[in-house]
């Protein structure tokens, strides 16, 4: 469950990214993120994973509250959510699969476990065969799969996806959503912001839209609701 409650933010600069921002997520939904860009979705998406805190405002993740939740706890926030970015973010000299156990191995897990782990993963992303390969070896997509692959390695009870089809073509990026479909229908709470409106109207889910810092919108099975 993720409930923000009066959030607001404003950058060091003065810019006001996000204003008195209500939103209550159960654990399980799929929630799309949608608006215009600089609305504050990135802002907003930033704050569950604690990249940024909010200037006012309280919120909940699973229990953890994120306003008193000291430095040195956030390692442990991290592992109930997992990230998976546009640009993927893959470390670029590791292979596949040392990029997906590399989450596993902080933690310390035992090798044996790490390795079948890992292997259940890349095969849920159709990537068992290319454990081997390095990041610059994959095609976008791939890559994506990979990201996808890091991102729910140690069961996260929340994805979240900050535009995970933004670099990808249309083929590449329905098959990135029917992965994050899989991941949701197992429980795990899907997060994601998007522009993509074809997908947004194809595969209904609830949508939330954020303009000027605020949310406008929020609807089950909504559309884009933007022209592009
Ligand atoms: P979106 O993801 O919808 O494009 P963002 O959350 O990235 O929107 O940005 C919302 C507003 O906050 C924009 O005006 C943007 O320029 C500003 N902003 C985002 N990140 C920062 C930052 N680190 N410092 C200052 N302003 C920022
Ligand atoms: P300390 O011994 O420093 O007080 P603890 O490990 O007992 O630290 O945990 C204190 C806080 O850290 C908890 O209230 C919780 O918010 C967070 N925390 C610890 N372990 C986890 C975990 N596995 N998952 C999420 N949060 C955790």
């Amino acid at each position: 469950m993720i409930e923000l409650n009066n959030v607001s933010k404003t950058y060091a600069n003065g810019v006001n990214a996000l204003n008195n921002i209500d939103i209550f997520i159960e654990k399980g939904e799929f929630v799309y993120v949608v608006g215009p860009s600089g609305a504050g979705k990135s802002s907003f998406i930033k704050m569950i994973y604690r990249e940024e805190r909010p200037t006012e405002g309280s919120i909940q993740i699973h229990g953890t509250d994120l306003m008193t939740l000291k430095e040195k706890h956030v390692p442990f926030l991290r592992r109930k959510i997992g990230v998976v970015f546009q640009d993927f973010k893959l470390l670029p000299k590791l292979s596949v699969f040392e990029n997906v156990a590399f989450a596993l191995e902080v933690i310390e897990e035992p090798k044996d476990v790490i390795r079948r782990r890992v292997m259940e993963v890349l095969d849920i992303v159709k990537l068992k065969n290319k454990a081997r390969f390095l990041p610059d070896e994959l095609s976008g997509g791939e890559q994506q799969r990979v990201s996808i692959a890091r991102a729910v390695v140690n069961n996260p009870r929340v994805v979240i996806a900050d535009e995970p089809t933004g670099n990808l073509d249309p083929d590449t990026s329905w098959e990135i959503m029917e992965i994050l479909e899989n991941i949701n229908r197992n429980g795990t709470t899907v997060l994601m912001a998007t522009h993509n409106r074809e997908i947004v109207n194809a595969i209904k889910k609830r949508v939330i839209a954020i303009e000027g810092g605020r949310v406008v919108r929020d609807e089950p099975k909504g559309d884009y609701g933007y022209e592009r």
